[in-house]
C-alpha cells in the first residue's frame, strides 16, 4: 500500500486539516507545529497532501510489526541480506498517466520564505545504468511547468549521470512519491554501489509481510515500486541551474549550486492521489537521513567492542552529526575503541558519545546524565582537528571539522554503589 491506506492505519493521531491552505508557506507552520503526527491536508490549493507521517521510530515499527528497538537488526539485516522484487504487470498508479505534465499546477509546496521556490523532498529517484539499478532521495526545485533542478549529491546517481553525461546521453530516471516505509528506507540508506536499494526494500517486505517488493516497469524502461502516489517519469539532460537556497536538514537554508535539470515527459497517479511532503529538518526527513545509517554505524563498533546494545543519531545532532553508541565495556579502553569505530563508520559524525548498556540512548538526559556523572574530560575525552566531515554543516570550513568523542563509561573495576542509579 502506498500512502492512503497509512493515514488510515494512524487515523487515531492524525491530524486533518480540511479547509483550503496555501502551497506557499502557510502549510509549514502546521507541520512545525504537529512534527510528531501525521497532518494530512484535504485541499492544499485543491490537492490533496500529507507530511510528518513517518516522524516516529515508533510508527515506522509498527508499520514493520516489531517492536521499536529491533528497528536497528531489521535494518541491519535488510541490508546485509537484500532480496529480489517481483514484477507485476500493472500498478495502481498507472492508471492515470499524462504526457501533458505542468509541475506547476500541483502540491508541490514552498515550505520556508526564504527556499527558492517549491521543491519536491519526499522523492525517491530509480535510474539504472549498466545493469546496476540504484534508489536515493533528491530534492526538486520546480523551475517551470515540466523542468526542475534537482540536488544531486556527489553519490551514486550522480556518478550515474556523470558516465551518462559523458557518453553524450541523458540519464533515464523516475521519481516516486507517497511510497511505503519500506521504499523510503531503503532510499535513504547508504551502501556500497551496485548494490540494488529495491531489493533492500524487499528484504524488509519479505520479513514483515512474507512477501517481495512489487515493482513495475515504466514506459521509458525504468522499474519501479508499484505502490507509489505519484511517479514522474523523465530525464536527466545537460542543462543546469541554479538550486536553492533550501532549508535542509540542519534547518539553515543550504546555498545555491549549479545542478542538472529533470525534464519530466510524464506523470502518473493513482485516483486521489496523495502528495508526500518531507519538511527539511523535520523528525521525517531525520528517520529516513539517519536511522539508516545506524546499522552501519553497529556493525563497526561491534567488530571493535564485543557487545554493542544500540545506536541512535540524534534529533538535536541533526541525527547525522551527532550519535550516541551504549556498549557492554568488557576492557578499559573499550570505549576510545568504539569512539574510532564510530567515527570511521559514518565519516559525517562529528560528535560521538559512547555510554554503557544501562543508559537508554534514546533519552537525552538519561545520555547527558551518564556525561555528568561517568565522564571527565581529562581522560574520557577524545579530539581529532582537521578531518574530512559533512558538507551540511555551516561550522565545517571547507568540509573540514573537528571531531570529539566522548567515553561516559564508568570504570572498569569501579564502586557499582558510586556509578549505578540506585533503585527502588
Ligand atoms: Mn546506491
Amino acid at each position: 500500500m502506498a500512502l492512503r491506506p497509512w493515514l488510515e492505519r494512524f487515523a487515531h493521531e492524525t491530524i486533518t486539516i480540511k479547509g483550503r491552505m496555501s502551497r506557499e508557506v502557510e502549510l509549514t507552520k502546521h507541520l512545525v507545529a504537529h512534527p510528531n503526527v501525521p497532518v494530512h491536508f484535504t485541499d492544499l490549493d485543491g490537492f490533496e497532501a500529507a507530511a510528518n507521517v513517518w516522524s516516529t521510530r515508533d510508527r515506522i515499527a509498527v508499520a514493520l510489526e516489531i517492536p521499536r528497538d529491533e528497528l536497528l537488526r531489521r535494518l541491519l539485516e535488510a541490508q546485509a541480506h537484500p532480496k529480489d522484487t517481483r514484477v507485476v504487470d500493472h500498478a495502481p498508479f498507472q492508471q492515470n498517466a499524462s504526457d501533458d505534465v505542468d509541475l506547476l499546477d500541483s502540491p508541490v509546496p514552498k515550505l520556508y520564505p526564504g527556499d527558492a521556490g517549491r521543491f519536491i523532498t519526499a522523492g525517491v529517484w530509480v535510474a539504472e545504468r549498466d545493469g546496476v539499478r540504484n534508489l536515493s532521495f533528491h530534492r526538486i526545485q520546480i523551475l517551470d511547468g515540466r523542468r526542475g533542478a534537482c540536488r544531486i549529491v556527489p553519490r551514486h546517481l550522480r556518478h550515474m549521470y556523470d558516465e551518462a553525461m559523458k557518453a553524450g546521453e541523458e540519464l533515464k530516471v523516475a521519481v516516486c512519491v507517497g511510497l511505503d516505509p519500506w521504499s523510503l528506507l531503503a532510499g535513504g540508506t547508504s551502501v556500497e554501489y551496485g548494490v540494488d536499494e529495491s531489493r533492500i526494500a524487499s528484504a524488509l517486505t519479505h520479513a514483515t509481510l512474507g512477501r517481495p517488493v512489487d515493482m513495475v516497469r515504466l514506459r521509458n524502461g525504468l522499474t519501479v515500486p508499484a505502490d507509489a502516489e505519484y511517479v514522474l517519469e523523465g530525464r536527466l539532460t545537460k542543462e543546469t541551474h541554479a538550486e536553492g537556497p533550501f532549508v535542509d536538514a540542519v534547518r539553515t537554508y543550504d546555498r545555491v549550486r549549479q545542478e542538472p535539470v529533470l525534464v519530466v515527459d510524464r506523470i502518473y497517479h493513482v485516483d486521489r492521489p496523495i502528495f508526500h511532503i518531507i519538511v527539511g529538518g523535520s523528525d521525517e526527513h531525520f528517520l529516513f537521513m539517519g536511522m539508516p545509517r545506524e546499522p552501519v554505524i553497529y556493525q563497526a563498533v561491534a567488530r571493535a567492542v564485543p557487545h554493542v546494545k544500540a545506536v541512535r543519531l540524534t534529533e538535536g545532532g541533526c541525527a547525522w552529526l551527532h550519535g550516541v553508541v551504549s556498549i557492554r565495556k568488557q576492557h578499559q579502553g573499550d570505549g576510545k575503541n568504539a569512539i574510532m569505530a564510530a567515527f570511521g563508520a559514518h565519516t559525517s559524525m562529528k560528535q560521538v558519545t559512547i555510554v554503557d548498556e544501562d543508559i537508554d540512548v534514546f533519552d537525552d538526559r538519561d545520555v547527558e546524565w551518564a556525561v555528568a556523572t561517568r565522564f571527565q574530560a581529562d581522560r574520557g575525552l577524545v579530539v581529532l582537528h582537521g578531518v574530512r566531515g559533512s558538507s551540511i554543516d555551516p561550522s565545517s570550513h571547507d568540509g573540514f571539522t573537528s571531531k570529539m568523542g566522548i567515553d561516559a563509561t564508568k570504570p572498569l573495576g569501579g564502586d557499582p554503589a558510586m556509578y549505578d542509579k540506585a533503585s527502588l
